[in-house]
């Protein structure tokens, strides 16, 4: 749709052209959101496009995502055979709403700063145990675990003017065996509840991510792989009983009851011994 309110926008070659931060500006990547309804506080974007970074960087030490990466490039990353975890960079992307429509136009750090509880790139990097980047406006870059900067619905721990930069997958996380467990009300519908276990190769652990089903992703770190009691006790703990995120797509006890029932399926898959172990 057509922005009114919009009367300049702005194509930096470098983030550092923009010193002050005012009321009414935005950032803006693919425009997929910011374009989708009126912006009536917003007078000035920023495009972020201009700013020229690689889109993705791997190497020893894992993935560097630049925030304006666009979804869809991600999911053609011809990733090195020891991430074992790769393919969640395809089973992510296909778990959002529109799924190609949006990931062809939308960006990883867009997804991530739109910060919704169904926020496809906000499961893959958490469950990877990402480190974001950010690059706050006249102050030093700071890091922030990824599990760390969703905080709610539609809320984060960016600041005014604040940009995500990039975002580090380790390679020790894209290595590990994992599970994945989606439900969605509808075909190509808004997740109700996104689960992602991961698991070492040298051991016997287990981290699970939560997303979708609560406003803000939850996490489970086991040394060993937990009992089916086990684990329901420490979702107990962790998640209250009105702890889960009530929508359209999909009511407060349906997630619940889709969070642990996810949550069994991934443990009973990976207490199960390795193939070839
Ligand atoms: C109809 C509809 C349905 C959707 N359903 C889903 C869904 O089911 N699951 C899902 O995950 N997503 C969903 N989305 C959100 C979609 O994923 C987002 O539109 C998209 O990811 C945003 O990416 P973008 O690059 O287009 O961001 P933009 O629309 O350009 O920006 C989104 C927001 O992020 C800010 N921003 C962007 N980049 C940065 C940055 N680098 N640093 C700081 N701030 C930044 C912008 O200022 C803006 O506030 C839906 C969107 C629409 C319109």
């Amino acid at each position: 749709m057509n922005l009114n309110t919009i009367t300049e926008v702005k194509r930096p070659a470098s983030a550092d052209q923009i010193t002050h931060w005012r009321d009414g500006y935005a950032w803006l990547a693919g425009g997929t959101w910011l374009f989708s309804e009126p912006q009536v506080a917003t007078d000035t974007l920023i495009d972020v496009d201009a700013l020229g970074w690689p889109a993705l960087e791997a190497s020893s030490a894992g993935l560097e995502i630049a925030a304006t990466c666009r979804i869809a490039e991600l999911y053609r990353l011809a990733a090195p055979a020891a991430w074992r975890a790769a393919p969640l960079l395809r089973e992510c992307p296909d778990a959002l709403l529109m799924s190609f429509k949006i990931q062809n136009a939308a960006t990883v750090g867009g997804n991530i700063c739109m910060s919704l509880p169904a926020g496809a790139m906000i499961s893959l990097t958490v469950a990877l145990e990402g480190i974001y980047t950010l690059w706050p406006r006249n102050a030093p870059p700071r890091e922030v675990p990824a599990v760390d900067f969703v905080t709610g619905n539609h809320a984060n721990v960016l600041r005014p003017g604040e940009l995500l930069r990039s975002i580090h997958l380790p390679a020790a996380a894209l290595s590990k065996r994992f599970a994945f467990r989606r439900a969605s009300l509808t075909k190509l519908g808004r997740s109700a509840a996104l689960l992602v276990g991961t698991q070492s190769e040298a051991a016997h652990d287990l981290l699970l991510t939560i997303t979708a089903a609560t406003p803000r992703p939850i996490q489970l770190r086991f040394a060993q792989v937990p009992s089916a009691t086990e684990l329901r006790r420490a979702l107990d703990e962790r998640i209250p009983h009105d702890g889960y995120f009530d929508d359209v797509h999909g009511s407060a006890p349906y997630k619940r009851h889709l969070t642990y029932y996810f949550a069994e399926q991934i443990r009973a898959e990976l207490a199960q011994p390795r193939a070839g172990t």
